[in-house]
């Protein structure tokens, strides 16, 4: 099989016919074989029943109903679990990212030996509220990861060389910066091509304030997973450590002064009349409180609870 593209979607009824056929129609002028994969994220308006219709019209279609909403990212995890073509595409369902970029994009891997390449919404058809903190988000992400030439890292439409996603796994709001999980699992040659993007044309959009900075905050904790291994929280446990033992070696010191002059009988200020105790004693307190920060995260990090626990509802 040539293509595996999987959709993730959440409560997007209107727009799968058209959707599905658009793909087809692409698929077949180009004389591909593919897979359509849907992953229905917990819809609670018709697109299960949609999709349930669209698969008796078309052979391509296989579907996943999760349990309740999960997110993006476990939909698209279980849609890489299941690809089987050489290439992976995944796109949103909402009719704003483009089937006739897929050949185009399959190419890029394929011929070019291309690992991932990213589309780039260069003429975003999106409100200001969105396009601007995606800037940000992106610019950051461009130095936090050291993926210099990508300048969109959250477009929905992506290709992929088989391999890749069967060896990354995606959770929390990763689905932002695949190309930087990609990077860090090995697969070096990440590309951009710039991709056509429309406005939404029905529903609306499932991405607000808050996950956008949930995604900031999973930015830098994938940040350290990379720099820290395996254990993220380590660096923040250390620096406690450090900042406690100094603040208490410096007490013991101002202790010891205060004896060593009560013993040979000169006078001497009290240890509770140095500043420099009270900045040993912030050093104890927050040099502890990071380090239970440490501990904290160290268990989290071992637990898999966080990551992908989601439910299988149906599988057509
Ligand atoms: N989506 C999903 N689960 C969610 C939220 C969104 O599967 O919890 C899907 C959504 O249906 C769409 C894609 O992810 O296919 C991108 O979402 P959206 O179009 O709302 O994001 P935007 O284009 O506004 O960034
Ligand atoms: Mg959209």
């Amino acid at each position: 099989m040539n293509i595996s593209i999987v959709i993730p979607l959440y409560n997007e009824d209107e727009s799968l016919p058209e959707l599905t056929a658009w793909i087809d129609r692409v698929m077949w002028e180009n004389k591909f074989s593919y897979e359509l994969i849907f992953i229905d994220d917990g819809s609670t308006d018709d697109s299960w029943l949609v999709i349930e219709r669209l698969k008796e019209k078309f052979q391509s279609v296989t579907a996943v109903k999760f349990r309740r909403n999960y997110g993006k990212s476990a939909a698209l995890n279980v849609g890489f679990a299941m690809a089987q073509g050489d290439v992976v595409i995944t796109m949103d369902a909402d009719l704003q990212d483009s089937p006739d970029e897929i050949p185009k994009l399959y190419n890029r891997i394929k011929e070019e030996g291309f690992d991932l390449i990213s589309g780039w919404k260069q003429k975003r058809h999106d409100p200001l509220s969105k396009t601007l903190p995606t800037k940000l988000f992106n610019s950051a992400t461009r130095k936090m990861s050291g993926i210099n030439n990508l300048h969109d890292f959250n477009c929905g439409l992506k290709a992929y060389r088989k391999e890749v996603v069967k060896n990354i796994e995606v959770y929390g709001e990763m689905h932002r910066y695949i190309p930087v999980i990609a990077k860090w699992a090995g697969f070096k040659k990440i590309g951009e091509q710039v991709v056509q993007h429309y406005p939404r044309k029905y529903g609306e959009t499932k991405f607000g304030m808050s996950r956008f900075i949930n995604g900031f905050l999973d930015l830098i904790s994938i940040f350290f997973v990379g720099k820290f291994s395996k254990r993220p929280m380590h660096f923040f446990g250390t620096m406690g450590a450090v900042s406690f033992f100094a603040g208490f070696l410096i007490t013991i010191w101002l202790l010891i002064q205060k004896l060593s002059a009560i013993s040979s009988h000169i006078t001497y200020r009290d240890v509770t009349d140095q500043p420099l105790f009270y900045l040993a004693l912030v050093a104890i307190i927050v040099g502890f409180q990071l380090f239970l920060t440490g501990f904290v995260a160290e268990l989290v990090s071992r637990s898999s609870t966080e990551r992908n626990n989601y439910q299988i509802e149906k599988v057509i």
